[in-house]
């Protein structure tokens, strides 16, 4: 009978050097498959060439290493890559590559799927599968980051947390995969140059407050007025302006953190003044920046990006109240890998 290997990657350094004192080893052997399974990205036992042959075999015996496999690469006119990620059962995700002049960023995926309904964003028409593993997070980030030096010559200086997924909803693994990405046995990179971004769980941005976290937080608003959100974003009838902004205050209080806030003005949707007038408002408590994101059409048409003098609107009124406001322009929209495309279509 064939007993089922565990899956080596869920283990912590502590519980690898638990294995090998148990089997009568040395407990720093722990600390080099740790390195070859994260630094080194390891598919295999084989390639562990400092470890002995029985030693190898005796991994064999007990673990197999999931990875994610790049099933399909696609390029963008404008340089940006998306690629589609098999997980090792079989079901997919997407993450994108996005180089900019002197930046190549990740926008990596943290779920299968989404459990949230927003009505503007392809990703939320799958069901949400299942959460991602720590280890299919780092995956992706290292797959792009070996893009990035493949195709751009430089290594990946940034990652958001903006693919598939809402972030919050998976919060364990993804912190388990930043603590991964930041340190110095994995990529060691900044937590500065990390974003991760929520449609908005007041509870769980009060504990990534309280947690200490240092990354980036970006909230997408849409809009600051309680019935618009929630006929744009269901689940904002119960996680309301109110509690959000609350959870906000929390988070600013404890971390003095600039706030980012994703939004998109859509035509008869969220183009007034007094749309405008609400999100000030709404932001003012804290140093705050607003991303005025495009949109990009999901095929249904109840959503138009609204006019270029409703997004000067915006961009005036909020910068008369001293908040720093962006006008993003998209990126990999000929190959679907603009914010809210990812839809596993192919
Ligand atoms: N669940 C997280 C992260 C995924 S969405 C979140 O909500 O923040 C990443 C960003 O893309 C969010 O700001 C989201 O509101 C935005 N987005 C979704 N669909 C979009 C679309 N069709 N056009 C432009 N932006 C969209």
């Amino acid at each position: 009978m064939e007993t089922k290997k565990k899956d080596i990657r869920a283990l912590t350094k502590e519980q690898l050097r638990g294995f090998f004192t148990d089997q009568g080893d040395k407990a720093f052997r722990g600390n080099q498959v740790y390195e070859w399974l994260w630094q080194k990205s390891a598919h295999s036992f084989d390639v562990m060439t400092n470890l002995s042959k029985d030693t190898r075999k005796l991994l064999e015996e007990f673990f197999v290493i999931n990875h994610i496999r790049v099933d399909q690469m696609q390029r963008s006119k404008d340089g940006t890559i998306k690629n589609a990620v098999r997980l090792h059962d079989g079901l997919v995700v997407e993450s994108v590559l996005i180089p900019t002049a002197n930046r190549t960023t990740a926008c990596v995926s943290s779920q299968v799927g989404c459990s949230l309904d927003c009505k503007f964003c392809a990703t939320a028409r799958l069901k949400r599968m299942r959460n991602l593993n720590p280890d299919e997070i780092y995956d992706q980030v290292v797959a792009i980051d070996n893009e990035s030096r493949l195709y751009f010559d430089r290594p990946l200086s940034n990652i958001v947390f903006m693919g598939m997924g809402e972030p919050l909803m998976n919060y364990n693994n993804v912190l388990k995969a930043i603590d991964k990405i930041t340190s110095p046995t994995g990529l060691g990179m900044s937590p500065r140059r990390i974003t991760v971004s929520t449609s908005g769980v007041p509870k769980m941005i009060k504990k990534m407050a309280d947690d200490g976290v240092r990354f980036n937080l970006a909230v997408s608003l849409h809009s600051a007025i309680d019935e618009i959100r929630t006929s744009i974003m269901p689940f904002n009838a119960t996680f309301t302006l109110t509690d959000l902004r609350e959870s906000l205050q929390y988070w600013y209080a404890r971390t003095k953190s600039r706030i980012t806030y994703e939004y998109v003005v859509w035509e008869g949707i969220n183009d007034t003044q007094k749309d405008v007038d609400a999100l000030v408002d709404f932001c003012k408590f804290a140093p705050s920046k607003v991303n005025l994101i495009e949109y990009n059409p999901i095929d249904d048409g109840k959503f138009r990006q609204a006019s270029n003098a409703a997004l000067e609107r915006y961009v005036d009124t909020l910068e008369q109240n001293g908040i720093v406001v962006t006008v993003r322009r998209s990126r990999g929209k000929d190959i679907d890998a603009a914010c809210g495309q990812l839809a596993n279509k192919r």
